[in-house]
């Protein structure tokens, strides 16, 4: 099956091909001819599984019937829970406008960054894409009005919900028009998800793409028997002896994540940390390096172990291990995605042996202990 039969426009075929896009994934298959239909869709579809495109093409497609307000009055509207979701979707959404015969206008607002640039911004925005307390401080400066959003988007609902903004969300449909169509994305469906779905969804579509096991087997886990105190030599070692130039390294908090860099730094390893205590400028500048592989080495904590979408990324490791089996699900989900084989490596202490074990049976699985001498 290709594009072609999804009822999209010529010019979007054309930009679709350009970016390679050949077959669709099965969440486009679905999600794109609904919407296009003017449908509410429920899609349990985590990132990596192609679902920005799955709503980003078709809204494109439906905002040309829409009389577009050249004021502050928004189209579109797409909330996120994280800056870096917020970016990533606007690029996607700026990668296929260019084909539209209309100029359409996105831009994407989130907390943590001055509001004066993003309020100038604001004029004859179509498609705004928001996180939840950074769009409510928007309205309150009257920098942009709800009253004629026709098309609602929560994408990663789940952690938008998770991450606290439960009342921002309301607060913000409560603005809403009562006729639009809702397009909701999820990672899960758990209660919370189930309630706002009864909320804000008429007679949806459902689809639901893929387990988090089901990905699990598309990634080579190895595990690391190690000294505490060696872990850094050993993480040093993997990533000259494999030739990693580009990797992903999760560590547990903020001081480890920026030690941890330091230490390959000075060991003349390409590395960076990212973590929440970093300015979005910087935050944005390393995550682009990092995707366009100008930065080997990737130092962080959880704050990027959903969410972000970094294509084809070879190499995860988990430097500490998360508390939860999920997160470390999770987090060696940024690998092995789209169809593409990844290996995540993790390094165990004496200390996380047990905590380990519930994780493998969490996941079903029984992954051997290497142990290389030196390190052990
Ligand atoms: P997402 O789940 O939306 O974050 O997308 C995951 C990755 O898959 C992104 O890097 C997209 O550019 C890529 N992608 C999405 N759909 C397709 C497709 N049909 N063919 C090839 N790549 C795709």
């Amino acid at each position: 099956m290709s594009f072609t039969s999804l009822g999209l426009s010529q010019s979007l075929l054309k930009t679709l091909e350009k970016q390679k896009y050949i077959t669709p994934y099965p969440i486009q298959k679905e999600a794109i001819p609904a919407i296009l239909n003017h449908k509410d869709v429920l899609g349990i579809a985590k990132t990596g599984s192609g679902k920005t495109a799955s709503y980003v093409l078709p809204i494109l497609m439906n905002i040309q019937g829409i009389s577009l307000k050249k004021t502050r009055h928004i189209a579109v509207l797409v909330l996120v829970p994280t800056r870096e979701l917020a970016v990533q979707v606007n690029d996607v959404f700026k990668l296929f406008e260019e084909s539209l015969p209309e100029r359409i206008k996105t831009l994407a607002v989130f907390g943590g960054t001055s509001i004066n640039p993003q309020m100038m911004s604001m004029v004859n925005v179509n498609i705004l894409i928001a996180t939840p307390g950074r769009l409510l401080e928007l309205i309150e400066k009257n920098a942009v009005h709800l009253g004629e959003v026709e098309i609602l988007v929560l994408d990663e609902a789940d952690k938008i919900l998770n991450a606290g903004f439960k009342t921002e969300v309301n607060k913000i449909i409560d603005l809403l028009p009562p006729k639009r169509q809702n397009l909701l994305f999820s990672a899960t469906l758990n209660d919370d998800i189930g309630n706002i779905n009864q909320i804000l969804l008429h007679d949806p579509v459902v689809i639901k793409i893929e387990t988090e096991e089901k990905d699990i087997e598309l990634i080579n886990q190895s595990v690391y028997s190690v000294a505490e105190g060696r872990k850094g030599p050993l993480l040093r070692h993997l990533i000259n002896s494999k030739e990693m130039t580009q990797v992903l390294i999760f560590t547990s908090s903020v001081a480890r994540a920026d030690r941890v860099a330091d230490k390959l730094k000075k060991n003349n390893i390409d590395a960076e940390s990212i973590h929440r205590k970093k300015t979005q400028g910087v935050r944005t500048n390393l995550l682009t390096k990092f995707k366009y592989g100008k930065l080997h080495v990737l130092v962080t904590t959880d704050l990027l172990a959903r969410g972000i979408d970094i294509e084809n990324l070879p190499w995860v490791i988990n430097y500490e291990l998360p508390r939860s089996p999920k997160t470390y699900i999770h987090r060696i989900g940024r690998t092995g995605r789209a169809e593409n084989p990844g290996e995540a490596i993790t390094l165990i202490s004496q200390d996380e042996e047990q905590h380990f074990r519930v994780i493998e049976n969490k996941m079903k699985k029984r992954i051997e202990r290497i142990k290389i001498d030196g390190y052990c």
